[in-house]
């Protein structure tokens, strides 16, 4: 048994398909954990979830949609949506779902911003964002799912501001963790997962600096420790070898864990148990 933990089955992308691509997936041993970008997703996250045993949603505004951005991805929602600034009062409602888990995707992200954009503007918006979602998980004593990406630095910052004050105690999950060995020894003692993705069974870029034939990613996954790891998809992105290029789903999460395998040298089967007891413990989900 899998748990995926951190995909977007409820998106359009699935839309003529999702039963029986939910059906199929539960079926075949691998759990969900459905993840909200914005109020409209977050809504059919918790629908979602509360449709079928074994899957559970998360709910919050993506870094991306803090912003108003010039691009729209149609495998997201059916229109585009202008920049949202966040209401803790409609979350918080959404968050009384037994089905809720955790508050997120939420984060900073440097790497995409619009041409001719406000940055600094842009950057505050983006922190203020972050941390009404980290007040309001410190509220419900929810955990958070933390989406980050050419921002570590910051975000290192903002979760130390929190667990200083004695908040967050539930800490959360970095998703889709790209960062260096060192952001990623960091995250650690704060006490935080970090989540991997179909993306480390990619072949090396020309720019990465290889050690013992592994990218730095992968590097970090050789020596991190086991009880603080995730696997996800982030379906319907970021699909694994050996069908990237196509579209992503849940299942694939079990290529991920054997890439995971292969790098420490253990059983997939090892694997599948101590990422699974993980998400289990950091989102309490109610599965046997
Ligand atoms: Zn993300
Ligand atoms: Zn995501």
């Amino acid at each position: 048994m899998f748990v995926d933990s951190h995909c977007h089955v409820h998106f359009r992308a699935y839309k003529d398909e999702q039963d029986e691509l939910i059906k199929k997936t539960l079926e075949s041993g691998v759990f969900m954990v459905t993840v909200g970008t914005d109020k409209e997703t977050s809504c059919e996250a918790i629908e979602c979830a509360e449709k079928y045993n074994g899957v559970f949603a998360t709910i919050g505004l993506h870094p991306e949609h803090v912003i108003d951005q010039t691009f729209f991805d149609e495998n997201e929602s059916a229109e585009h949506h202008p920049a949202e600034t966040f209401d803790p009062d409609f979350y918080r409602t959404l968050a009384k779902s037994k089905k809720c888990v955790a508050i997120g995707e939420c984060g900073l992200d440097y790497y995409r911003m619009p041409e001719g954009i406000d940055r600094d503007a842009a950057i505050i918006k983006q922190k203020q964002t972050v941390r009404a979602h980290f007040d309001l998980a410190d509220e419900l004593g929810l955990p958070v799912v933390v989406h980050c990406r050419d921002a570590y630095a910051d975000q290192l910052a903002i979760n130390q501001e929190y667990l200083d004050a004695g908040k967050l105690k539930r800490r959360g999950v970095i998703h889709c963790f790209a960062g260096t060995l060192e952001n990623a020894r960091a995250f650690i003692a704060q006490g935080f997962y970090l989540g991997f993705t179909g993306v480390i069974t990619f072949p090396a870029r020309k720019t990465d600096v290889l050690v013992d034939g592994l990218t730095e990613t992968q590097q970090i996954i050789r020596e991190m420790p086991i009880d603080q790891m995730f696997i996800e998809t982030d379906s319907p992105y970021l699909t694994p070898i050996p069908f990237r290029g196509k579209r992503n789903e849940p299942s694939y999460v079990k290529y991920v864990a054997q890439k995971i395998a292969e790098i420490r040298g253990v059983s997939i089967e090892e694997i599948e148990h101590a990422t699974t007891d993980n998400a289990k413990r950091l989102f309490r989900l109610a599965i046997e």
